[in-house]
């Protein structure tokens, strides 16, 4: 049972100069490949909305065809037809791009993302592109906590298929949004969506645990209104499991990277 770290979209703004990822997951579980978020989709390099593009502009995205999940899923040797369950953070189109590129497949997320998607309250909720999901996708909703994880309330997801996994209901950024946590051969992975750091700084890593560090960039002010309340307990997560549990964020360079090595 593997699981594949992707890129699936680089982001390299000129201002403030950043570099940054779109992190995803595809899990290979007994029913298939299951992909944890999608980022960019094809549509959205071909085709992209007026937002997508101004978003994609900012950003500076390269808009390349081999970072799309659908790419990498076929480049893994698998079928994207194949494909039966996408699990999303939230519905942020830097998130669900692709979501169109694996038409048939179910979508599992939080009740309270698409509300969130298509009736936004905050500046926040409006980064959505509906483009994404005009092909009515097969919605997999969840609204109870089924217990509790390392701590966090927990939903059970794709229940009787493994590797286990669960949507952990992380709300601020939008009110639907939720990290993902994977079980692995070598312990928990979790990617806790845009609940912490945006963006990882090119950086200086002395003084800190590389992960806090990573989880941690935004000043305390900025981060708690970008990514909710959640940075704290996150880091107490890392500090009391962290040989249990990899704990990274979806625009987390520097664990891609460090992941990507030691896959
Ligand atoms: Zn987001």
């Amino acid at each position: 049972m593997k699981i594949h770290h992707l890129n699936c979209g680089t982001l390299s703004p000129k201002y403030p100069r950043l570099r940054s990822i779109v992190y995803c997951l595809l899990v290979e579980t007994d029913d298939g490949p299951v992909l944890v978020d999608t980022g960019f989709g094809l549509q959205d390099y071909k085709k992209p909305s007026p937002m997508m593009d101004g978003f994609m502009r900012l950003m500076g995205v390269p808009r390349k065809v081999e970072e799309t999940a659908v790419y990498q899923v076929k480049s893994l040797g698998y079928d994207p037809q194949d494909l039966k369950h996408i699990v999303l953070t939230h519905l942020h189109l830097d998130h669900a791009g692709g979501l169109r590129d694996f038409s048939q497949a179910n979508v599992h997320l939080f009740k309270g993302e698409l509300d969130s998607a298509t009736q936004p309250r905050t500046l926040l909720e409006r980064g959505c592109d509906s483009a994404h999901w005009t092909h009515d996708p097969k919605w997999v909703f969840y609204d109870q906590v089924d217990g509790k994880w390392l701590g966090f309330p927990r939903i059970d997801i794709l229940e009787g298929i493994s590797p286990q996994m669960h949507l952990i209901p992380l709300p601020g950024h939008t009110r639907g949004h939720c990290g993902v946590a994977v079980a692995s051969d070598q312990g928990w992975i979790f990617n806790c969506g845009d609940a912490a750091s945006p963006f990882h700084k090119e950086v200086d890593i002395h003084g800190y645990p590389e992960a806090q560090q990573s989880l941690n960039f935004l000043p305390g002010g900025l981060s708690h209104r970008f990514c909710g309340p959640h940075v704290p307990k996150l880091r107490q997560l890392i500090q009391e499991h962290g040989d249990e549990v990899n704990v990274f964020s979806s625009h987390d360079i520097y664990s891609f990277e460090k992941n990507l090595s030691s896959a």
